[in-house]
């Protein structure tokens, strides 16, 4: 018998290969080199703990079969954790790991070369010369959970946040992912959720990261050759944060190593939030592994807020910056800013620096021309008239097919969103909507509503009608 630890690995991966499907053999097994064979130890060096847990985690039958089959049943694998040595000179070295109590592979604990549990990465945001591990966590104090006022429109997302803040990894709500348009305050909820966690828990890792940066910083881990780096970085957050995850659509090497990232994370009790511009359901070119986990926790939707809420937003920038302003102003400005905060806020302090430098009297005028400035579209009037002329257009009928008494399929679908535009967009009654598109009764207009309100939740394609046309509308 003439056996090397090489050889006898050799034989194990070949029998592994065919085994496991080829995109995780050259993930789990490619990077794995054998180090020696010590009678029926077989050792081996796996590039990280991450990896030596996920084999075992996932492998470890597999694995026995392989080295049982090799070596007999008294076969032992042993790992050895190759790390980037944190003094400088490149020798790799080995880390102990737990000693784990599987029936034959038994991993052992291996020497540590380097008396060096917790190396510290080199990354971006540590701290040089503190001992412990000590990262920046990027958070903005100015977005607290007391300057994000509360209403019907984020009641859920907020108190989900505040739960979160209160035990991060301790709730259902992981991972927790806020979503909604543009200037609706996911990133102010997610600044204050980690702001909220650093307050109460002041010895936890928090780290506070847009999805954007965190793919840069992939990108460069791999050119530089410290991927492993950057995921054992990761891996040590208590509370992580990414912001905009519909960043990496379409970026499946950050989405990889993301969800490796991510299940380590989860696995360990650790708390991550996330932030996108849409619910997962609708997140296009994310890996479905990935959208299956972003769900295991608890989606919370950010809606435009509701007038209350708009008043008061308006009325806690008055306050803060110590503004008086005309009652009628605020409702002017509340009732013509609907759908983006961020808007409302930059038209109320618009307002305030014309007040303020130029010594101009606010009126409704100056209001007026303010909000129009940010209210990219000006709403105008819509009438049920122009509502079937959209609609009409968007599906390529004339308005006298939409109003016939066809049971076309597609034509009754359009009719059908004609009505629901109408319910939404004008005062009219159901009778008149009904009358107005093609002399319907009011409890067709209502069936209609209901039947609309119906598909867009079970449907994605009709949803994709009511957002185009929506945005038509909206213009
Ligand atoms: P998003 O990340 O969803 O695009 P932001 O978090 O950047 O939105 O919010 C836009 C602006 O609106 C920020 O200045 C934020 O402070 C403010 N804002 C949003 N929601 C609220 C709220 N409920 N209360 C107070 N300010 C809010
Ligand atoms: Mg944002």
């Amino acid at each position: 018998m003439n056996k090397t630890a090489q050889s006898v690995w050799d034989n194990c991966l070949s029998f592994i290969k065919d085994n496991v499907q080829e995109q995780a053999y050259k993930t789990w097994f490619e990077p794995i080199q054998s180090v020696d064979l010590n009678e029926n130890a077989l050792s081996i060096q796996v590039p990280s703990k991450f990896f030596y847990e996920w084999l075992e985690e996932h492998y470890v039958k597999l694995l026995k079969v392989a080295l049982t089959k090799e070596l007999g049943p008294n076969a032992k694998l042993l790992y050895k954790i190759k790390m980037e040595n944190p003094y400088g000179n490149k020798l790799p070295f080995t880390e102990q790991i737990p000693s784990n109590n599987r029936q034959v592979i038994k991993t052992q604990e291996v020497d540590v070369p380097i008396a060096q549990k917790n190396p510290e990465l080199k990354n971006p945001f540590i701290i040089p010369g503190i001992r412990n591990i000590n990262i920046d966590s990027q958070l903005n104090s100015n977005y607290s959970f007391d300057n994000f006022l509360e209403g019907d429109s984020n009641r859920l997302a907020r108190s989900a946040g505040l739960a979160v803040a209160n035990k991060p990894g301790g709730t259902s709500f992981n991972p927790l992912l806020i979503f909604g348009g543009v200037g609706l305050g996911k990133t102010h909820l997610a600044h204050a959720i980690g702001v909220e966690i650093k307050d109460k828990f002041p010895e936890k890792t928090v780290l506070y990261i847009s999805a954007e940066i965190f793919t840069q910083q992939y990108i460069d881990s791999v050119k530089k050759n410290t991927r492993n780096d950057f995921i054992h970085f990761y891996q040590l957050i208590d509370v992580l944060i990414i912001d905009d995850v519909q960043f990496l659509s379409g970026k499946s090497g950050t989405q990889d190593v993301f969800f490796h990232i991510f299940n380590h994370l989860h696995q360990n009790g650790k708390q991550v939030i996330l932030t996108s511009d849409k619910a997962p359901v609708d997140m296009q070119d994310i890996e479905q592994r990935l959208l299956s986990r972003f769900k295991w926790g608890l989606s919370a939707e950010l809606h435009q807020p509701d007038f209350e809420t708009r008043i008061s937003i308006l009325k806690n920038i008055l306050f803060r910056d110590g503004v008086e302003m005309p009652e009628e102003i605020i409702e002017y400005v509340a009732k013509n800013i609907k759908s983006n905060v961020r808007e409302l806020e930059g038209a109320i302090i618009s307002l305030i620096a014309q007040s303020s430098f130029n010594k101009r009297e606010v009126t409704i005028d100056l209001a007026k021309q303010v909000v129009e400035k940010f209210v990219k579209n000006v709403k105008r009037e819509i009438s049920i008239d122009y509502i079937q002329k959209i609609v009409s257009e968007y599906f390529q009928l004339d308005i006298e097919t939409l109003q016939s008494k066809t049971r076309k399929r597609h034509v009754v679908q359009a009719r059908q969103l004609a009505m629901f535009f109408a319910k939404k967009f004008t005062k009219n009654s159901l009778a008149n909507i009904g009358s107005q598109i093609g002399d319907r009764d009011h409890a067709t207009v209502l069936h209609a509503c209901k039947t609309v309100d119906n598909l867009v939740t079970t449907d994605k394609q009709f949803r994709k009608f009511v957002d185009d046309i929506n945005k038509k509308l909206s213009m």
